[in-house]
């Protein structure tokens, strides 16, 4: 097997490992945090988490609208630098103008990043289309850039031939857009049944023609370049692994690589599903309710919970690498690998005290259902208001406080 250096392709050195009778790889995903603290802590965070699981690669997000652009590209440099298979994510509404600068052309702002990110030695490129930017609803295509990440992939091989290796993403329950409300459930296929959802009383799904236009769709984003397929996070892994049987169906036979959504905090596992209209299946939805008031008892779930779906896509036979949604945190993906003997006692290594430092950049500084504390106690944000200051119902009291951005912190 040749070096596994950071300058290499993914799928090559994916390739050589499965050659060679490695069965499953393991990959870390981060975001660029909001301070410099934050920044700080991650490259520690980083260094010990590559020390104790060896990750494939290594990818860093990059901000909706992109809102972290220079960041992004930074933090995805240093991860090079100090020897990750860095994989870096770019997203067709690319780099805002700064202050004092006409506006950016957006394709050519696209071309100055990737060109940037492969003097750097970056090899690798989640191409995506990206989420809109915060406080919008739906994404817009800027004037004279590209319109889905289809294009961007085409773009990539047009102008950079064979220099990056390419993912884009995949959605075993159908892109967000896809899913509609459904008026009577009892009207959904078995396959819509088995990917559909339910919050407040309503029901979702990605109805059967829907799914088939994702599916013909992704096959063109494979077809033009991709290598591999990064899914959105699922908690059922009969979905995903109906989506990539059908994947196969579809002559899309690349890897597709599970995307692991880390149960960290019971506030961001209700958040972050509903807002994906994400499938829970109602035996995780009561447990996550039954232990909502306990900080720790929802990590040691977390790792509970992670290890049954690890050890379930490990045993299906249809994957080759994890993907973490770390969440720039640590604790719950030791735990798991450790249990599942991928990483040894990497829990000893184990440092979240600096995890209130580890909030998105571009982020706000906590939602609707986040737990926070503040000078009048613990509570749980009710309303954000558009100046940053939250209004916080207290725990034991009926009060409601409104306290500045600022005042307040996210619990951890
Ligand atoms: C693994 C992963 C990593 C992510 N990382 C980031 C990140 O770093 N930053 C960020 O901002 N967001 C990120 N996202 C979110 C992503 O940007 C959003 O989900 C976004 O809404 C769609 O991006 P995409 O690349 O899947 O879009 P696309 O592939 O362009 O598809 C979006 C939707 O449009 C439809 N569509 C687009 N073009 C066509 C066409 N020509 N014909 C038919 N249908 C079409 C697709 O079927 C799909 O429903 C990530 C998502 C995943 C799964």
């Amino acid at each position: 097997m040749a070096a596994i250096t950071p300058d290499r392709k993914i799928i090559d050195i994916l390739n050589e490992k499965k050659a060679a009778g490695v069965k499953t790889c393991l990959s870390l995903e981060y975001f660029p945090p909001r301070t410099e603290e934050g920044v700080k802590n991650l490259y520690a965070r980083m260094d010990r988490m590559k020390g104790a699981l060896s990750p494939l690669f290594t990818d860093m997000t990059w901000g909706a609208g992109g809102s972290t652009a220079d960041l992004s590209l930074e933090l995805a440099l240093h991860a090079q630098k100090t020897g990750h298979v860095s994989n870096l994510h770019m997203t067709c509404t690319n780099i805002q103008a700064k202050e004092g600068e006409e506006d950016v052309d957006p394709k050519k702002a696209i071309h100055d990043a990737l060109q940037a990110a492969l003097d750097g030695g970056i090899r690798n490129i989640v191409a995506l289309r990206g989420d809109p930017p915060a406080g919008e609803e739906e994404w817009k295509a800027s004037e004279g850039g590209f319109a889905c990440a289809l294009d961007l992939v085409k773009y990539m091989r047009e102008h950079f031939g064979q220099e990056f290796g390419i993912s884009v993403a995949g959605y075993p329950e159908g892109h967000p857009n896809a899913i509609s409300e459904v008026a009577d459930p009892s009207t959904l296929t078995e396959a819509e049944k088995a990917r559909s959802s339910s919050f407040d009383g309503k029901t979702y799904c990605c109805l059967d023609a829907d799914y088939k236009k994702e599916m013909d769709y992704l096959k063109e984003k494979v077809d033009a370049g991709s290598d591999l397929i990064i899914t959105q996070m699922f908690f059922d892994v009969e979905v995903f692994k109906t989506f990539v049987k059908d994947c196969r169906k579809w002559g899309i036979n690349c890897p597709v690589v599970p995307g692991l959504m880390c149960i960290n905090a019971y506030g961001g596992f209700k958040k972050m599903t509903k807002f994906c209209k994400t499938r829970v299946p109602a035996d995780l939805d009561a447990k996550m309710d039954s232990i909502k008031d306990d900080a720790a008892a929802v990590k040691e779930f977390g790792v509970e919970f992670g290890v049954k779906v690890c050890q379930d896509l490990m045993d299906s036979g249809l994957i080759e690498v994890l993907h973490f949604y770390t969440l720039n945190l640590e604790k719950v993906v030791y735990g798991i690998l450790d249990q599942l003997k991928l990483s040894d006692n990497a829990l000893a290594l184990v440092n979240e005290k600096d995890a209130a430092s580890m909030v998105a950049k571009g982020s706000a500084w906590a939602r609707v259902g986040d737990e926070v504390t503040c000078e009048h106690g613990k509570g749980v944000v009710d309303e954000l208001l558009p100046d940053g200051s939250a209004v916080i119902v207290i725990s034991g009291k009926d009060d409601k406080v409104t306290m500045a951005k600022g005042a307040y912190q996210k619990v951890f």
